[in-house]
């Protein structure tokens, strides 16, 4: 099916994650050889013939190691609970890109009174399995609205009564008068691996494994 019979494609998203990434790739002896932040190359060749880096968007990561178009990838607890994770191997948690899917409101608004049971809730988010897992857990009735991005806007426009995202300093959430209260989970980036691959690759792969877990645990001491 693909190109990718001997050698290993790790598949990327830039931004954040990337930034917490690279050093935990140098720490497995994975080094592009040029800057992944700032090429505008998808395909990234590092030191290694045998190992190459593929750049996608943050949601598609697991779509690409789950065809194995790519044999490990790096996503967002949040991208691959949305994703469902099918196919998919998620062996260890990064611990990088860390922060916290939250449900924030307008200032102001009574949130306590409208979680009441039978009263319903307008909920915009990005995260619609997440969110419709959270209040379900509640009993909670809501009205889901998806959104792609700004969630903040929502209730600031009337669009809903809450919204559901990640939250880090809470800065973007005080500039725009809203107000987090209710944490839905923690969220952090974690190693995904497809499951063939680690059998077909399982030397190459399990090496990779170690070493991450080792910068890691370094990393966490
Ligand atoms: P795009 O911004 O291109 O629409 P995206 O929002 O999916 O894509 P990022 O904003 O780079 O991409 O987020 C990628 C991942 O980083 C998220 O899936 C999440 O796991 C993590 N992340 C997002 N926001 C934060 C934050 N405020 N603090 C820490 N980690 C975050
Ligand atoms: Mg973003």
């Amino acid at each position: 099916m693909s190109s990718n019979n001997c050698g290993i494609t790790i598949a990327l998203s830039k931004g954040r994650i990337l930034e917490e990434t690279l050093p935990l790739l140098e720490a497995a002896g994975i080094l592009p050889t040029e800057d992944p932040e700032s090429s505008r190359k998808l395909i990234l060749p590092t030191q290694d013939p045998d190992v190459r880096i593929v750049i996608v968007r943050a949601t598609d990561v697991p779509t690409y190691v789950q065809y194995g178009a790519a044999d490990i990838g790096i996503a967002g607890k949040d991208v691959l609970i949305e994703h469902g994770g099918q196919g998919l191997y998620e062996p260890l948690d990064l611990q990088i890109a860390r922060c916290k899917m939250m449900v924030a409101v307008s200032e102001g608004f009574d949130y306590a009174a409208a979680v009441k049971p039978g009263s319903r809730l307008r909920v915009a988010t990005k995260y619609v399995n997440i969110a419709r897992q959270h209040f379900a857990a509640k009993g909670v009735h809501i009205d889901l609205i998806k959104l792609y991005g700004s969630m903040e806007l929502g209730p600031l426009v009337g669009l809903s009564d809450a919204i559901v995202d990640l939250v880090s300093s809470g800065n973007t959430l005080r500039a725009n008068n809203l107000q987090a209260v209710e944490e839905v989970m923690p969220i952090s980036s974690r190693l995904v691996v497809n499951p063939a691959a680690l059998k077909l690759k399982h030397e190459r792969l399990q090496r990779i494994l170690t070493d991450f877990e080792g910068a890691v645990a370094r990393q966490a001491a």
